[in-house]
């Protein structure tokens, strides 16, 4: 399995990135029960001081610099950010869900307990990428509004982009209600029935599934899809669904240095 350790942190990494890019796993933190333990997430209960720690803690298992950050505002849109330089603290929060750079000097940076993360490398334009996609933003298509901004900003080609499908929650654990159901079927017409797998004669969305057909639909054919459930491995990721809301935001960031 893809995963290597760290000082006691644990991470993954997908074998068809070939840039500085990582997935964290709970471990390694600072944080107690039940955000423990490497809780990046600001707005769970947690205290900000452990947050930052495990946060600094994660850039320093990679070798990146804390000060290279570029984070949003993550609120389940479609909207891109084009990172120039690493965010200016002394600003508030952008509200984004998607956030590119052609910057080596930038480290993209988000959190996640169930939404799929998407991270994305063009190494013709040099462009990395990294998305946030719960069923809100699946349903936004937010894998292809993150091509339709690469191609616009960078110009880059779908065709030679890279994009990796990450840890989240499976089609297993996800049962969702007749309202997601037929906002699925809106979206995706016919091949909706390719994401609603039945299970016990309940509905459930296959998240990767429809986020691997919107990457394709936008014309990339390197996917990579993880396929780790968040909710079968609260072991090792926080999963908002499994644990009923109580629990913390794993990180995933990336960047155009070399791995
Ligand atoms: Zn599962």
């Amino acid at each position: 399995m893809p995963f290597t350790q760290h000082n006691g942190l644990r991470y993954f990494q997908f074998d068809s990135l070939h840039v500085r890019h990582a997935v964290f796993t709970r471990h390694g933190g600072v944080s107690p029960e039940p955000w423990a333990s490497l809780n990046v997430g600001g707005t769970v209960g947690d205290v900000i001081e452990r947050v930052r720690s495990n946060r600094l803690l994660s850039f320093e298992a990679l070798g990146c610099d804390p000060r290279s950050i570029f984070d949003v505002w993550q609120v389940h849109s479609a909207d891109v950010i084009c990172a120039d330089a690493p965010r200016n603290f002394d600003e508030p929060y952008q509200k984004a869900d998607i956030i590119l750079t052609d910057d080596p000097d930038v480290t993209l940076f988000m959190r996640f307990a169930d939404c799929v993360p998407i991270l994305v490398h063009d190494p013709v334009k040099s462009v990395v990428g990294i998305a946030h996609a719960g069923w809100m933003g699946t349903l936004r298509d937010v894998a292809g509004a993150m091509l339709d901004a690469m191609r616009a900003r960078y110009g880059s080609h779908p065709k030679d982009v890279i994009a990796c499908i990450g840890p989240s929650i499976g089609p297993d654990h996800y049962e969702v209600g007749e309202d997601v159901v037929a906002r699925v079927g809106q979206t995706f017409g016919n091949d909706s029935s390719l994401m609603l797998p039945r299970q016990d004669g309940r509905v459930h969305f296959d998240l990767w599934k429809a986020n691997q057909y919107l990457l394709e639909r936008a014309g990339v054919n390197r996917i990579e899809l993880a396929a780790i459930c968040t909710a079968c491995h609260t072991d090792d990721w926080f999963s908002h669904r499994a644990e009923k809301g109580k629990t913390g935001r794993f990180g995933a960031l990336i960047s155009l240095l070399s791995r």
